[in-house]
């Protein structure tokens, strides 16, 4: 009899470390504390755009990654671990970057991500560390010259899960939004003539027009859209940190050395 005992006790225990002790992905463990996880595994794991020319980019040739939110990951990485080689970047869209940083699977989104309330019931955000406005990019000589120009009939292209796709419903209802998986397939898209305008930040589609001189932006910004690094929802300890090294890279002069290398003042 006090054999059997024994034996569940065992089985129990083995079962109770099963559940606690397998949480998966970046920040996987049971306390929620996503920077006692960096640092207990020496890594962090950043969520940031593969597909964004000057935040988050993966140059075909080269295979590298790059741009301001990825060295704004280095620097983080860092000041975290004393080395910004420790340091793995994943890539996320603006559809998939909220589940995954749900999921666990990354530590924080740097990821061109504008703080809005909405999206403030599912993360936290830091403060913000860039700001950005809502533009058009067209091929040059067309007739679209600004928002007012995009009328019945128009078609206008934009990325699943982006705030723009929102904004430009609401603000231009009568042209028709041709929704896409990334930004790469977007500008493909506009290239191909499929649309008439693509919209999303002017700091993205500067990007773009950097990369085909073809096209350029129109008209004024129409919204604001200011970018804040995405946490686990109610890590507050981790957010403060982000916040805390924000300071001090704008205060420290690398901020705007990081800036300076991407982000061209128009
Ligand atoms: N900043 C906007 C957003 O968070 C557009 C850029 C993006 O799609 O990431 O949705």
């Amino acid at each position: 009899m006090k054999k059997k005992y024994w034996l569940m006790g065992l089985v129990l225990a083995f079962l109770l470390a099963l559940v606690t002790g397998c949480g998966s992905g970046a920040s996987g463990n049971a306390s929620n504390d996503t920077l006692d996880a960096i640092k207990k595994r020496d890594k962090l794991v950043i969520g940031v755009k593969y597909d964004t020319n000057l935040f988050g980019y993966k140059d075909p040739s080269s295979g590298k990654v790059e741009g301001f939110d990825v060295d704004i990951a280095k620097a983080l990485a860092k000041k975290l671990l004393g080395d910004e080689s420790k340091l793995e970047l994943k890539e996320v869209t603006s559809k998939t970057r909220v589940q995954m940083l749900k999921n666990g699977d990354v530590d924080a989104l740097i990821a061109t991500m504008t703080i809005t309330e909405e999206r403030k019931k599912e993360v936290n955000f830091t403060d913000v560390y860039f700001m950005a406005g809502q533009s058009l990019l067209v091929k040059k000589g067309s007739p679209i010259k600004s928002i007012e120009d995009l009328k019945k009939g128009t078609k206008v292209l934009a990325v699943k899960g982006s705030t723009s796709v929102t904004n430009i419903k609401e603000k231009a209802p009568d042209a028709e939004v041709l929704e896409f998986e990334n930004y790469s397939e977007a500008f493909t898209a506009l290239k191909a003539g499929q649309g008439d305008a693509l919209t999303t930040d002017n700091s993205i589609l500067y990007g773009m027009a950097d990369q085909d001189s073809n096209f350029e932006l129109t008209g004024e910004p129409f919204t604001e859209e200011p970018y804040g690094i995405a946490v686990k929802k109610g890590d507050d300890k981790f957010t403060k940190y982000i916040n805390d090294f924000l300071k001090e890279i704008k205060s420290n002069g690398e901020y705007d050395k990081i800036k300076a290398k991407w982000i061209k003042e128009e």
